[in-house]
């Protein structure tokens, strides 16, 4: 398949350029278009100068759906690929939240795999909420090293009422079994950790970062911009060499939170390493709303098109594309250990995104095939109702 006239962001600006797509892979880039031979019956998508960016990933995903909090009904149905796809986003990590009893790893596994059947590069972490975590091999070490979609451990929670209030020693016995599994495997290796409303905040990770030898990368917590407090807490974390991720939630006015455009423009105009933080949407997970006594007043889910969403609100406020585009594509990338994503190049994988003018999804690419074309959604998965 060959890609003309693509304003390419990859995320750093190429200008115009034409690529060459095959096996899942980008072959070839360049300005200047040599001829095909006939015979390779090429197809040929012009983009007529649309912004070319990397696929969207998104580090914090619910494919199986979350929740659960308030009642076996308010269980999130599954996420079908297009809900995805339309939103930008070709790779997804899965995880369990509050819900690892009644869900399970694998579920987890075997929606992973049927998303990747689809069409979508997914991977998972191993775990949720609790502690002991929920495995498949009986230890998370046995995960990560013996299951090849499972990356890291997560979202286990800390500073909330949900969780199962871990100790020092339980926080720093996980971030070393995800360490060590890394290791082996050249997985990433991270203990991706759900921080709730509670004013300990980030305390458990500065004290396991002062009494380990465990390196910073492991650890990656999510949520940071739901307190400002919290907020402030994580941006001073990043300087240590953790890398933070904001949670692309609505935020309502008044509330004691940022939305992640916000908290994006925060970060990025406060001088931190522009690598160390990253952007998810917590998508299919309920987003409920306690009172006092943790009772669930309100109940919303998170949903994948958020992220694209926070790309435009920051770019909106003058933000280049190239400078907030890191956050999506290159740093959970690079995070992650995923080589061959997050990037436009050769020999990168070809999930690849053409935005039009208003920032929408106008053509996704996942794995060399066409997913969305003309804003219109060529994939369906298999149970998705195809008439929307
Ligand atoms: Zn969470």
């Amino acid at each position: 398949m060959l890609l003309r006239n693509a304003q390419v962001y990859a995320p750093e600006p190429l200008g115009l350029q034409h690529l060459l797509l095959g096996g899942g892979r980008i072959l070839w880039m360049g300005a200047q278009l040599a001829d095909l031979p006939a015979a390779l019956s090429v197809e040929t998508i012009d983009l007529q100068g649309r912004r070319l960016i990397p696929g969207l990933i998104d580090s914090h995903v619910h494919v199986t759906g979350g929740g659960g909090e308030a009642g076996f009904r308010t269980r999130v149905p599954p996420q079908g690929i297009s809900r995805f796809t339309r939103a930008g986003i070709t790779t997804v990590v899965g995880l369990l939240g509050t819900d690892d009893v009644a869900r399970g790893p694998r579920d987890l596994l075997a929606t992973v795999y049927a998303l990747r059947e689809e069409g979508l590069s997914a991977l998972a972490f191993t775990g949720g909420y609790h502690v002991p975590p929920q495995t498949l091999t009986g230890s998370v070490r046995g995960d990560l090293v013996f299951i090849e979609a499972l990356i890291g451990i997560g979202e286990l929670a800390i500073s909330d009422h949900r969780s199962s209030q871990p100790t020092l020693d339980e926080l720093m016995r996980l971030a070393s079994d995800a360490h060590v599994a890394g290791l082996m495997t050249g997985k990433a290796g991270v203990l991706h950790l759900h921080l709730g409303d509670g004013l300990r905040g980030l305390d458990l990770v500065r004290q396991a970062l002062e009494k380990s030898e465990l390196p910073p990368r492991v650890f990656h917590p999510t949520h940071v911009n739901r307190r400002k407090g919290l907020f402030d807490e994580a941006l001073a974390l990043t300087a240590s060499g953790c890398t933070i991720d904001l949670t692309a939630f609505p935020v309502e006015d008044g509330e004691d939170a940022w939305s992640a455009s916000d908290a994006l423009l925060r970060y990025l105009d406060s001088g931190a390493h522009a690598e160390r933080i990253t952007v998810s949407s917590d998508a299919g997970g309920c987003l409920p709303t306690f009172d006092a006594n943790g009772h669930v007043c309100k109940m919303g889910v998170g949903e994948s098109g958020a992220l694209l969403q926070t790309l435009n609100e920051v770019i909106a406020r003058g933000v280049p594309l190239e400078r907030a585009l890191p956050a999506f594509t290159s740093n959970p990338a690079r995070l992650l250990r995923l080589d061959s994503k997050g990037y436009i190049g050769v020999g990168a994988d070809a999930d690849l995104v053409a935005l039009d003018s208003a920032g929408a999804a106008h053509d996704v690419i996942a794995r060399g095939v066409v997913h969305v074309r003309d804003g219109r959604i060529k994939h369906h998965g298999m149970f998705e109702d195809t008439a929307t």
